[in-house]
């Protein structure tokens, strides 16, 4: 049998950090197996369901590269379908006709009844008493047909045991006086969610439903339809939860844009480096491996590899350098320094056009230098963001200085006032301008001037880049070519003292 799994998000909301990795499990199993991975949106919440959701469900799985097979499947496509199967589950005898009224069903009344029922149940008294459940077939049939309202609802055995084998979390089970017969059909005509799942997991022929553990409860609900219908029950395997460091669930209402996919995508992620990290929280490889291929990550993936303790994001909301899980910024930056260069400078690209800071040349007469300039700096930055921040002076020659680089390496030194433009005249001789060359004559210079070469090292890192650190400094001179070098020198005396 081949395997068959889907992500099944619901639109109400960004993507959830949560979803994606929910997405992705099933992605890795999917292509683990030769199976396939199909997409469902679950849009039956009219009133919570946005297209900007289903947008943003579209565009993080792209990011993420992951793709799904067949044809995308529209829950609200079906809704005639899920209310026709209840129906047959009524003729059958499964589920019956609820006429209570809709004012009489609100939230505290459900309450009370699922208390009173677990009194019963633990006096070993009968758990399942909904008038209705046992009206006689006629007098359903003929207050129906007068048109009274009434919600379908499956019946659940009076007693034993629900039971099912995780492959997460193992034996499950869970007694059926804790189960109230659940609604199938709202009185207005809505399937509701167990319903709509199951039926949707049967039609697309899931044979592996992978996703959060707050579905274990509905699991043993939705075993209870598929026994109902006759239709082979799946295999699950839930996933343990995404936790805030203080243990809380994770939520776009208590943590903000942290929890959203998108906000990793638009802060200078690499798609390949969260995919990374996502797939470490809740799963680790036997042999332990970290940083991985996606083909390595496939090769190594088993449902047995999911973790059963809850996974904690670790982000600090006081502190904005830790805005994010450190092993997630830790993740990116591995990715950018180790990255194949070709596949990295696409997005160098994007970022820099997106910045304004892009120019044809670099993919023209100046490409060469390009590479080697991406290549010289990515070495210390941690975000797509840095090459337009941090690494600004590289592409413009509008930067901005650290006023703590500038403090340090410029005006604690007064002499630099004097030495920087003459610096600059020396250098206006090299040639060529290579690394090398720059260096044997700031050397040379520094000797005669009789100042330590770490002085003007130091100082024209902060003139030429505006940064404290950076890549080896003559090599930066090289990068930044003779004319910009010179310029930068001799405007940054100006930075000493008026
Ligand atoms: N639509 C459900 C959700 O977003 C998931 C349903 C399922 O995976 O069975 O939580």
């Amino acid at each position: 049998m081949s395997v068959r799994v889907r992500f099944a998000p619901s639109p109400t909301g960004y993507l959830h950090i949560g979803a994606a990795r929910t997405a992705l499990y099933n992605w890795l199993f999917a292509r683990k197996q030769g199976g396939k991975f199909l997409l469902r949106i679950e849009d039956t919440d009219l009133q919570r369901s946005t297209e900007e959701s289903t947008r943003s469900i579209f565009e993080g799985l792209a990011w993420l590269g992951l793709d799904y097979d067949e044809e995308v499947v529209f829950q609200s496509a079906n809704a005639e379908k899920h209310r026709a199967v209840a129906h047959r589950l009524l003729e059958e005898g499964k589920a019956y006709r609820d006429f209570t009224p809709r004012e009489e069903r609100s939230e505290a009344n459900v309450k009370q009844e699922i208390a009173a029922r677990a009194r019963r149940a633990a006096a070993g008294g009968e758990t399942q008493t909904n008038p209705y459940r046992d009206l006689p077939r006629e007098e359903s049939d003929r207050r129906a047909a007068a048109g009274e309202p009434f919600a379908i609802r499956l019946k659940v055995p009076r007693e034993g045991i629900s039971e099912f084998h995780d492959i997460v979390y193992g034996k499950q089970e869970r007694d059926y006086a804790e189960i109230e017969d659940l609604v199938l059909v709202r009185s207005d005509g809505h399937p509701l969610y167990n319903l709509s799942v199951v039926c949707d997991d049967i039609e697309m022929g899931i044979t592996h439903v992978i996703r959060g553990q707050d579905h274990l409860t509905n699991t043993h609900k939705q075993i209870l339809i598929y026994r109902a219908l006759g239709a082979p029950v799946p295999q699950f395997a839930h996933l343990p939860l995404i936790l805030a460091p203080n243990k809380a669930k994770l939520s776009k209402r208590k943590h903000g844009e942290v929890v959203s996919l998108t906000t990793y995508r638009d802060r200078g992620f690499l798609p390949a480096a969260f995919r990374n990290f996502l797939a470490l929280l809740g799963w680790s490889p036997a042999d332990g491996k970290e940083i991985m291929t996606l083909d390595e990550m496939i090769e190594r993936f088993s449902l047995e590899g999911i973790h059963r303790s809850n996974a904690i994001f670790n982000f600090n909301e006081r502190d904005p350098r830790q805005w994010t899980d450190p092993k997630a910024l830790w993740m990116n930056a591995e990715y950018i320094h180790r990255m194949p260069l070709d596949e990295l400078l696409p997005f160098v690209r994007a970022e820099l056009e997106s910045a304004g800071l892009w120019r044809a040349e670099y993919q023209g007469e100046r490409r060469e230098w390009f590479r080697r300039t991406v290549d010289l700096i990515r070495q210390r930055f941690h975000t797509l963001k840095d090459f337009s921040g941090q690494g600004r002076a590289y592409f413009s020659d509008e930067f901005s200085f650290d006023e703590a680089a500038v403090e340090k390496n410029l005006r604690r030194e007064p002499r630099l006032k004097e030495l920087l433009p003459k610096l600059a005249r020396a250098l206006e001789e090299v040639e060529p301008f290579t690394a090398e060359n720059v260096e044997r004559a700031l050397r040379a210079f520094a000797e005669e001037a009789g100042v330590k070469a770490g002085l003007l090292i130091n100082a024209a890192r902060t003139a030429l880049t505006g940064q404290a650190v950076g890549p080896s400094m003559f090599d930066v001179f090289e990068a930044l070519g003779r004319e910009r070098s010179v310029r930068r020198l001799r405007a940054a005396a100006d930075l000493i003292s008026p």
